[in-house]
């Protein structure tokens, strides 16, 4: 077994070092709607008392339970006792230049997680962490430099949303209760690595008494746990992306150790084998690195491996990450790559890079190796090639096939 089979194993993804520090109470924003009326039953409460707690917790995003104000003093004294209410702190905002917000929150035992918010003039969307850290390694990602700290729990994940819902509000950035319209799950972390409560977390956001967000705004990205994606086809009506990011096994090798387990076939057929609701497609991200897999040979190839599956390419020039040793791609690598998936009518958008002034892109976030001081020892076995100019790519200036280019994550 290769190191990261215990902390990826499906079996195992609640288990090891994976949990806070325990509070023997539990958690309320961690509890289904049905938990919560058991629980206001035991404390002697009529049932419909559950689902007014529920709305606090979940539509309004209460932060404590003195915020409850028509939940009577006597019942949230008692529901203190009995349980304890997860609220994360808001330990940075960072802004961007592009209205990019990076918020760091801090938990419970002191370990930052980060969101970010990208606003657009259609929607609103919130990329949302699922670990602290990553166990995958991928070589070029900065939050595997961090390794695993621990799984987010359904609550912390939850909590995100809420936090930023109510920023965003307080910035005057929208309306409340709930201004963000998209939710992606491509934070730091595995998210399928952590699928007991992302399973929890995503029920919570899309419940009707909750945020009630539509399965159709909500993604999950996945770098492959392949028996975890006909699982999480099962059992959650969401979106699904999967972090393709290379043509052949020795470079997937080389660049997501996860292949290793799961290789590039095994990954497809998988994919194959997704329930595709309602003219469904599956969204394949492929970060395009420098000289290493943005050759019109690979996107070729990737042409041939997409054949038969519905789906959409999310092309994301690479966004440098010190000391990794990989480089951003030219831009007319992108553009011939790009054009390379079009002719050969694979949908393709070529995702703007969001919030790089302040490492808010994908793959920037990291907390505790921090950018440029990677804890992992070894990295890239090539040498990195010379770093081209980092010129965002235009739609304007790109033509008319790059209409598509968006910041969708
Ligand atoms: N762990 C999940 C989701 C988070 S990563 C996954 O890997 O799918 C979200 C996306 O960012 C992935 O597609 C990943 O390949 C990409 N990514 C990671 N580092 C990046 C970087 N420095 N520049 C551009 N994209 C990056
Ligand atoms: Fe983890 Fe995704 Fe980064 Fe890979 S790209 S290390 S799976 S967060």
């Amino acid at each position: 077994m290769d190191d990261t089979s215990t902390l990826l194993d499906p079996e195992a993804d609640a288990g090891h070092a994976a949990e806070p520090a325990r509070d023997e109470r539990p958690d309320l924003r961690g509890l289904p709607l049905e938990l919560l009326g058991r629980l206001l039953a035991e404390l002697g409460e009529r049932p419909f008392r559950a689902r007014q707690l529920y709305r606090w917790l979940h539509q309004k995003g209460a932060a404590s339970l003195d915020e409850m104000t028509d939940l009577g003093r006597d019942l949230r004294a008692a529901l203190a006792t009995r349980a304890r209410l997860t609220t994360l702190e808001r330990a940075s905002e960072q802004r961007s230049e592009d209205g990019t917000i990076k918020w760091a929150w801090r938990t419970a035992d002191g370990k930052l997680v980060e969101s970010v918010y990208l606003p657009e003039p259609e929607r609103k969307t919130l990329c949302v962490s699922t670990q602290v850290g990553c166990a995958v390694g991928c070589a070029f990602c900065l939050t595997a430099t961090m390794g695993l700290s621990r799984n987010l729990t359904a609550a912390e994940i939850v909590e995100q949303v809420h936090r930023a819902n109510r920023r965003i509000v307080e910035l005057g950035e929208g309306t409340g209760p709930r201004p963000l319209t998209n939710l992606v799950f491509m934070g730091m972390g595995e998210p399928l690595a952590n699928y007991k409560n992302l399973k929890l977390a995503l029920e919570l956001l899309l419940s009707e008494d909750g945020p009630n967000f539509s399965h159709r705004h909500v993604t999950v990205s996945t770098s492959g746990l392949v028996p975890l994606i006909a699982k999480f086809g099962a059992e959650t009506p969401v979106k699904l992306a999967v972090s393709l990011n290379a043509t052949t096994d020795a470079q997937r090798d080389a660049l997501m150790p996860i292949n290793k387990r799961y290789p590039i076939a095994a990954l497809l057929d998988a994919c194959r084998a997704f329930p595709m609701r309602n003219g469904r497609r599956i969204t394949f991200e492929y970060v395009l690195l420098g000289g290493v897999n943005d050759t019109l040979e690979d996107a070729r190839r990737l042409v041939g491996l997409l054949r038969g599956i519905p789906a959409k390419v999310n092309l994301i020039p690479y966004n440098e990450n010190p000391g990794l040793g990989f480089a951003a791609p030219a831009p007319e690598a992108v553009q011939a790559f790009f054009d390379a998936l079009v002719a050969k009518n694979v949908t393709a958008v070529v995702r703007k890079s969001r919030g790089r002034d302040i490492s808010a892109a994908c793959g920037q976030l990291a907390r505790e190796g921090g950018p440029g001081r990677p804890i992992r020892a070894g990295g890239p076995k090539r040498p990195a090639p010379p770093a081209p100019p980092l010129a965002p790519v235009q739609p304007s200036s790109a033509g008319p096939t790059l209409a598509g280019t968006r910041s969708d994550r």
